[in-house]
């Protein structure tokens, strides 16, 4: 039997989106997984792909505004239709398009954080990473994170992307206020007292609302916490698996197809 390493991406493809490597997974790793090669340019059009390579598309322009003034001007003068991208981390068709594409990826760091209420403005396209390091710096940290960090932060918010924990909120959960500009180049400040109805739809919009360019957080004081992982016997996870989630304050479970067993992972808060 031939090694080979399984990265994260060859497994979520094989658990979560069906793709190619979960035929090496099936085999029961017997083979690596073929090298498959991206998708090729067309006519000259670039090919965009998401992370796991299950959504394709040929955008036949891609923009990345400067500010939000210019940002403005181009939805003022377009007169196509418009996806907005963030870290194409969707696995669902949420931002393939033949038309164009809008990356936000200027538009990012904290612009402006209230030490008092503990809330930061931070614009759209920032990386949750890099969010979680200008945070740390100002002694302050997100209250919830996903599994990974790469996603924008309006991308995340976009699909109202959660983390693990009974007592907490996904992303959105935590926005207090946000800016949009709307298809027609109105830009709205949206926050629970100002523009309601579209601060409560943009906090899941799918990219079908308008364009973030920032967004205000609820953030807390910064903390730690330990990780602890174990592989349990199935039979043993469905026993113990319900009060470990109801005792711990981040628990997650992976089932690992064919191996009868299951990966627990629980985070709890240290000092
Ligand atoms: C490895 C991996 C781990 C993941 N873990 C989790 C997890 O733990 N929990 C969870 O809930 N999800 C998880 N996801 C899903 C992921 O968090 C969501 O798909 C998220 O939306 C991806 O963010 P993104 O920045 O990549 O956005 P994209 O996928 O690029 O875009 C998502 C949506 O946001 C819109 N959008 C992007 N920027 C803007 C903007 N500025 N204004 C308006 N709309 C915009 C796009 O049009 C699109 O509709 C995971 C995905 C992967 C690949």
């Amino acid at each position: 039997m031939k090694n080979f390493k399984l990265t994260r991406r060859d497994a979520l493809k094989a658990t979560g989106a069906s793709l190619a490597a979960s035929a090496a997974l099936t085999s029961g790793c017997s083979e690596a997984p073929k090298s498959v090669s991206g998708p090729k340019s067309i006519n000259g059009v670039m090919p965009w792909s998401n992370w796991a390579g299950n959504q394709v598309c040929y955008p036949a322009e891609r923009m990345r505004p400067r500010n939000e003034e210019a940002l403005v001007s181009l939805l003022r003068e377009s007169s196509g239709k418009i996806r907005a991208v963030g870290a194409g981390h969707s696995f669902s068709a949420l931002v393939p398009t033949d038309e164009t594409m809008l990356s936000m990826a200027r538009f990012r760091g904290v612009k402006d954080i209230n030490y008092e209420t503990k809330e930061v403005t931070v614009g759209a396209g920032t990386r949750l990473a890099a969010l979680g390091d200008a945070l740390a710096v100002e002694g302050l940290g997100m209250i919830n994170m996903p599994d990974v960090n790469t996603q924008s932060l309006a991308g995340a918010i976009a699909t109202s992307t959660h983390g693990t924990g009974q007592k907490f909120g996904s992303l959105s959960h935590y926005v207090t206020g946000l800016t949009l500009v709307t298809a027609a180049g109105d830009v709205l400040k949206c926050s629970a007292l100002e523009n309601k109805d579209v601060f409560d739809a943009a906090r899941c919009n799918i990219g079908s609302l308008g364009i973030i360019t920032d967004v205000t957080l609820q953030v807390r004081d910064n903390y730690y916490l330990k990780e602890r992982s174990e592989m349990l016997p199935l039979e043993e996870a469905f026993e113990k698996m319900e009060k470990m989630r109801l005792a711990k304050q981040h628990f997650e479970a992976y089932g690992l197809p064919h191996s009868n067993h299951v990966l627990v992972i629980e985070f709890s808060e240290v000092s």
